[in-house]
């Protein structure tokens, strides 16, 4: 099959020949039609993210078809199309596991990390943590949701169900789907860019944004949470800024720059500041069940496999306007 692999990191993918991956136990084979290309890729294709299998085919936005299934599986059966994301596996075991915590397992292992991913025409999967998708969305559609869709809706979820001005740093994959939902559920959404980033403020506001202007400006109004999409920790003290007293700031990514210090009044007043990290099985059931209904539209930008490195360089210089994905039906 063909497959774009890192071979070392901080080195561009290699599209090239490799063996299909053989069906293990507890395992599904998919045949892969589109994977959606997320900001954690580049971080671990660019080395910030420090522990992947080497050599790796990434990608944890995946979709496709089941072409052979594991004796003793059920819930898939060959010819069903399915999503494989982030969350590979868990212990089961663990404190975090029994705890209804498993994203945080302490040996949980990711797609496209420490597993092979979707950057390639067959994968396998431990079915137990792949999904059906909803219909009504094409591959290519339905790919950002695997991983912007639901780590954004875990984060969207730390803001609290009052919060009701929602401030988003950043305006890419993420913050594009879970705007739709806040939409849906009532909520003002205001968005901060990169200053000159004018496709992402015309972005935000075609999907309802009430404002949209660049990350060192003041919100209009204060804002009850604030979500940081962007991987730059500057933008900590700044959304802290921006929010009201008893207000949460959610760090949303897996990887950021340094947050520079700050003073405490900015903190003060329960102000917080959390991170959100993975995702767990229940919130993969919960938002691919609530996004057909908003419905949501994904933006989605399509490259060939061959094209996965521009992709990623468009990705890092803020050049991808919604999702990025790679179409893996044309051969
Ligand atoms: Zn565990
Ligand atoms: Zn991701």
């Amino acid at each position: 099959m063909r497959a774009a692999v890192l071979e070392n990191a901080r080195e561009p993918l290699t599209v090239r020949e490799m063996n299909t991956p053989l069906l293990g136990p507890e395992q599904i084979l998919v045949r892969v039609s589109a994977c959606g290309v997320c900001r954690t890729d580049l971080h671990i294709v660019d080395g910030e993210l420090t522990e992947p299998k080497l050599p790796l085919v990434p990608g944890h936005q995946v979709v496709g078809t089941v072409v052979e299934v594991a004796q003793g599986v059920s819930g898939f059966s060959v010819g069903q199309r399915v999503g494989i994301p982030w969350l590979g596996s868990t212990c089961g075991i663990c404190p975090f596991c029994t705890s209804g915590r498993e994203n945080l397992c302490l040996s949980g292992r990711f797609t496209g990390y420490h597993i092979d991913g979707g950057f390639a025409e067959f994968t396998v999967a431990d079915a137990r943590f792949a999904f059906s998708l909803p219909a009504g969305f094409s591959d290519l559609q339905v790919a950002p949701l695997l991983c912007g869709g639901l780590i954004g809706y875990r984060a969207y979820r730390m803001a609290g169900q009052g919060a009701r001005r929602i401030g988003f740093y950043g305006f890419g994959s993420a913050a594009h789907i879970i705007a739709q939902v806040c939409r849906y559920q009532g909520k003002e959404i205001y968005a901060f860019t990169r200053p000159g980033d004018q496709s992402a403020k015309e972005l935000a506001l075609r999907l309802g944004s009430s404002w949209a202007g660049d990350s060192g400006q003041k919100p209009p109004v204060p804002l009850d949470a604030a979500i940081v999409f962007a991987p730059d920790g500057a933008l900590v003290p700044l959304a802290l800024q921006a929010v009201d007293r008893g207000g949460t700031v959610i760090c949303a990514g897996i990887h950021m720059s340094d947050i520079p210090s700050f003073p405490y009044d900015i903190l003060w007043e329960e102000r917080t500041v959390r991170s959100v990290a993975n995702l767990t099985r229940t919130d993969a059931i919960e938002f691919l069940a609530l996004a057909p209904r908003v419905p949501v539209r994904t933006e989605v930008e399509v490259f060939p496999l061959d094209g996965v490195n521009e992709a990623l360089t468009r990705l890092r210089t803020g050049r991808i306007v919604g999702s990025a994905v790679i179409d893996l039906s044309c051969p």
